[in-house]
């Protein structure tokens, strides 16, 4: 068996296992192997909808030292004043950029795509799933695994519900590529994918009636206009965020409150969401999303025949001719929290709220500039992904406690300012803008309140974690 030399065996090279390598070679002088299962860089945006866009604006996605699109804003349609955000094409040809460019191009950097890692004991094996040549790997350092918060999607996720064989159920992928129109639609799902398609159907001229909305949970979606490259923007949604916690009496009136300053939207007025993995939204898609009145709150899925849904609460009848769409792969991985820096390997995961990329890049240079773990992993202590209204607070508590610690260190806060992917990047040149200090003394009246209202609402279930 063939066998290979590298200093770090990064495994997954969809965003964060980029983003990782980028800033890791940009501050230390090492050798990286980089595997993936697929083809190219770019991890699940490989397989996504050919419909598919960042929720969030292309300056915060991507690696550090190449800024993904132009930076520019919109001028025209439904989200000008709002920043760009790349389409599907854009960001599989951005990564591919990246890696052959840049990576490949430095010498440092070696793509085994189309390969399958795997371990045995100690020992690393890459195997070809095209020649099924396998190479053992020797790690002079470390192993990264970044694929521990790989998102499921539905393409690549079976629908979670039995469908008898004569039913047609198809991923939301195949929208795009429809044979025959069908009668109906029956979106199902309650998340960005699902919000996704919807706005994609009504936007193509389905009208409302023909689509049959199956959302088990109503989500909250964060405003995509408070959630933008720009110092005032993004010191006021921390102010906004720590002002409503600061008096909230529950977490309920927590994103109520959050709605009337305008950081949270929900889908119907009536309904108070239980769900809060807060992707971002637009007002012209959530006018679009109000305008499906056929909504089914019956619980989740459990079987789909050829008249019928069957749900956790009850049946409704599937009209002939519909197509059923999965939207329903739960997206957001939730694995246990460990330290990012293990005796076996580091587990990228985030530090920061939400942000993958950037608490990615992080990582890479907290790994390249600190020579302990246990430093490096009380400056980086690894952050929950949002599912409820109570993970979300915690979130924001774990969080902003590790953007002051990692941010106390002279040399982290330089670079955090520097980078693109830093939503609370702040230049020294925009510090003393009256809007930014209006900003920043309203989030000094309220933070440490708000904190500690958000922990007494969503107690921490893993107090010692921090702890290695
Ligand atoms: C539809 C959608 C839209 C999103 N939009 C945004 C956004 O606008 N902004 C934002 O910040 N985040 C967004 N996210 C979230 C974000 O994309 C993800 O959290 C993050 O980028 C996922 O990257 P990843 O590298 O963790 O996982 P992945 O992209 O899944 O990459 C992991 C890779 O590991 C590989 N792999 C796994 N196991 C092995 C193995 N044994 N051997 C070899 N390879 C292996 C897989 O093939 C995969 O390519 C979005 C997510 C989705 C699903």
């Amino acid at each position: 068996m063939r066998s290979v030399e590298t200093d770090y065996l990064v495994v997954g090279a969809g965003a964060m296992g980029m983003a990782f390598t980028d800033a890791l070679i940009d501050h230390a002088d090492v050798h990286v192997t980089l595997v993936d299962r697929r083809h190219a860089p770019g991890g699940h945006w490989l397989d996504a909808y050919p419909f598919v866009q960042l929720h969030q604006a292309s300056l915060f996605y991507g690696v550090a030292s190449t800024v993904l699109g132009s930076g520019a804003v919109q001028r025209d349609g439904p989200e000008a004043g709002l920043q760009e955000r790349a389409c599907q094409s854009e960001i599989q040809a951005y990564f591919d950029d990246v890696l052959h460019r840049r990576f490949i191009g430095s010498g440092r950097v070696t793509f085994l795509g189309e390969s399958e890692y795997h371990a045995e004991g100690s020992s690393h094996f890459v195997t070809s799933r095209v020649s099924r040549d396998t190479v053992q790997v020797h790690v002079r350092r470390r192993v990264v695994d970044a694929t521990y918060l790989s998102p499921t999607i539905p393409a690549t996720t079976p629908p979670p519900f039995n469908v008898t064989d004569d039913v047609h159920v198809v991923a939301i992928n195949e929208l795009a590529t429809l044979v025959e129109t069908p009668n109906n639609f029956v979106i199902v799902g309650s998340g960005k994918t699902a919000t996704d398609g919807i706005v994609w159907l009504l936007a193509k001229g389905v009208p409302p009636d023909r689509i049959v909305w199956v959302r088990p949970r109503d989500p909250w979606m964060l405003n995509r206009a408070v959630v933008q490259p720009d110092p005032v923007v993004g010191i006021g949604l921390v102010a906004d965020i720590m002002e409503a916690a600061a008096s909230a009496e529950s977490l309920d009136d927590l994103f109520l409150r959050l709605e009337a300053a305008g950081v949270m939207l929900r889908i119907d007025r009536d309904v108070i969401p239980t769900m809060a993995k807060t992707p971002t939204l637009a007002a012209w898609e959530l006018n679009l999303l109000r305008t499906i009145k056929n909504v089914v709150r019956l619980g989740h899925i459990r079987h789909v025949t050829r008249g019928e849904i069957v749900l956790d609460e009850g049946s409704i009848p599937l009209a002939p001719g519909s197509l059923v769409v999965h939207c329903a792969a739960s997206g957001l991985q939730y694995p246990p929290l460990v330290p990012i820096w293990g005796p076996d390997k580091i587990r990228l995961q985030t530090i920061r709220a939400g942000f993958p990329c950037f608490n990615a890049a992080l990582t890479g240079y907290v790994e390249a500039t600190r020579d302990d773990d246990r430093e490096r992993n009380r400056l980086c202590p690894p952050n929950i992904l949002p599912d409820t209204t109570a993970s979300w607070a915690r979130m924001q508590v774990r969080g902003t406690i590790a953007a002051r610690t990692y941010g106390a260190e002279p040399d982290i806060a330089t670079w955090a300012n520097s980078c693109a992917l830093n939503p609370a990047r702040i230049e020294p040149a925009q510090r003393n803008d009256p809007a930014v200090r209006a900003g920043a003394a309203r989030l000094a009246k309220y933070a440490e309140q708000g904190l500690a209202r958000m922990s007494a609402l969503a107690p921490e279930p893993f107090p010692n974690i921090n702890t290695v």
